[in-house]
């Protein structure tokens, strides 16, 4: 399997690059994303054969058509090192722990039914591990290959950091330098990531905002000697091998959900980045049977917006709220370019060109009406999306609807999901919403919503009470440079 950018075109036609030799890679160097050449196709006998797999077969079965350039064995057991019970230990019980991602029945009205798939149970609560965990597993595998190191540098607001951090934990050849905003993430979430003791691991606390963080760490990647010197490298949601990761649960849900290959399932996806439901769009194009891909967002509604009228205009940052979701609250969604890359027909001249324009004009316009940049958005349908929008008070009564209908408790961005796929679901075909944090990452939301707190894990009853490492530092980014040079020179 060959991977090309989506900006590759006729003026800079770069030449097509390996799974391995994209592995570590952020953007690629055109300021396009990876994509396969063309999507492998998965057959009748394939989609059969898989009905039976464990989860980590499954993998490894999905992972071989991306990365066929790692030896069969190596990608097995590192499919099986990752998705083990004992790293999905939060389930509500050990035989869902052994399901990886269960599945469960929410609703159900007449042939309306509407399912939730877990993908929360790792070790930092939230689907973002569902990636990060493999992604930490072959970084280690492909830098022993080539005695390498890397530096992981980053700012986070909450999940994407622990995740990272989680992942990267104690491996070898990795370090992790995490930035994020003193005192301005939840008591739970700075835990999380600051009682981590492994020495490979520094949390450095700004004092700033987010943005004075990504700031520090976009004048770090400018800097390209110091990036070169220090071997740093991102982990963001724009890489190609989480992308895949997330396409392996689309296949179990689907499995899972259904009885024979005849049938169809539709997904509703709390989304931000678009990393969660490029993952769908890609598994569809594999021709998993999937009806429909619901995107739903919170009050940040680029995508929503986009779905519904062929617009898409990025947000500026005093346009973008702070909401009880704050994973969805985004700006501009960093995965959407693979999609529009599919719907322009793989024209990368193009892409280039709106996406250009987004920093020219912020944005661009599909409508087909006069004065677009294009009439692509009755394509739109045919790739199966639709989209949703869910506010606070939509959040709240949905959080408080499920639990008392159903004892379920959801967290803040699955009941957003939850809100737009009862809108979405149609008769005969089981709606799945992806259900991406579990409710004690989000405590302050349930409270509102039910007036008590949600049940914590074992193991993270006391979490706050953990001794914390961390290093405070004032927003310099030359002192930021200083700091991981020293620590890379030990
Ligand atoms: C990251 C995240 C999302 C958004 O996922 P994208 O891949 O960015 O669309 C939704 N919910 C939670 C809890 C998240 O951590």
């Amino acid at each position: 399997m060959q991977y090309i950018s989506t900006r590759a075109g006729k003026d800079s036609p770069a030449a097509p690059r390996s799974f391995s030799e994209i592995l570590l890679e952020g953007l690629a160097p055109d300021g396009g994303l990876y994509m396969p050449v063309d999507y492998p196709r998965v057959t009748d006998e394939e989609l059969n054969a898989w009905r039976k797999l464990s989860y980590a077969d499954l993998a490894y079965a999905i992972l071989k058509k991306f990365a066929d350039d790692i030896p069969d064995a190596d990608l097995k057991a590192l499919a099986h090192k990752t998705y083990t019970p004992q790293v999905y230990c939060n389930a509500r019980t050990p035989e869902d722990a052994q399901q990886i991602t269960p599945l469960y029945t929410l609703e159900e009205r007449g042939d309306h039914r509407i399912m939730l798939q877990a993908l929360s149970n790792g070790p930092t609560l939230a689907f973002k591990d569902m990636a990060m965990q493999l992604l930490g597993n072959l970084f280690e595998y492909a830098l022993s290959k080539q005695n390498a190191e890397l530096n992981i540098f980053g700012a986070t607001s909450g999940d994407t950091g622990s995740s990272a951090e989680y992942a990267m934990r104690g491996k070898k050849g990795i370090r992790v330098f995490m930035l994020s905003p003193h005192k301005k993430m939840s008591a739970f979430q700075t835990a999380q990531m600051f009682s981590l003791p492994d020495p490979n691991i520094f949390n450095i606390a700004v004092e700033g905002v987010f943005d004075d963080c990504q700031d520090m760490v976009k004048a770090a990647s400018n800097d390209l000697p110091f990036k070169a010197k220090q071997k740093i490298g991102t982990v963001n949601s724009i890489n190609w091998a989480r992308v895949i990761a997330q396409v392996i649960y689309y296949f179990r849900g689907y499995l899972t959900a259904t009885t024979s290959n005849d049938q169809k399932v539709s997904f509703t996806v709390p989304s931000g980045n678009f990393g969660n439901i490029c993952a769908g769009h890609i598994a569809r194009m594999m021709c998993l049977p999937i009806d429909r891909l619901v995107v739903a967002t919170n009050e940040n509604d680029v995508l929503d917006e986009f779905f519904r009228t062929g617009v898409y205009r990025v947000r500026k940052s005093a346009e973008t709220y702070h909401t009880s979701s704050p994973s969805m609250d985004i700006s501009k969604a960093s995965n959407f370019e693979r999609f529009i890359y599919d719907l322009v027909e793989r024209d990368g001249d193009r892409v280039e060109a709106l996406f250009t324009r987004i920093d020219l004009r912020g944005g661009f316009n599909l409508s087909g009406k006069t004065g677009s940049d294009g009439s692509e958005f009755f394509k739109v349908s045919r790739f199966g999306f639709e989209s949703g929008k869910s506010t606070h008070q939509d959040r709240l009564n949905t959080i408080r609807d499920v639990y008392q209908k159903y004892g379920v408790m959801i967290d803040p961005h699955t009941a957003d999901g939850v809100k737009v796929a009862r809108e979405h679901v149609r008769a005969g075909i089981p709606m799945i919403v992806l259900e991406t944090a579990l409710p004690a990452k989000f405590n302050e939301t349930i409270r509102e919503a039910l007036g008590m707190d949600a049940p914590r894990p074992a193991g993270f009853e006391n979490i706050e009470t953990l001794p914390q490492r961390f290093d405070v530092m004032p927003v310099d980014a030359e002192k930021m440079k200083q700091y991981i040079a020293k620590r890379t020179a030990l």
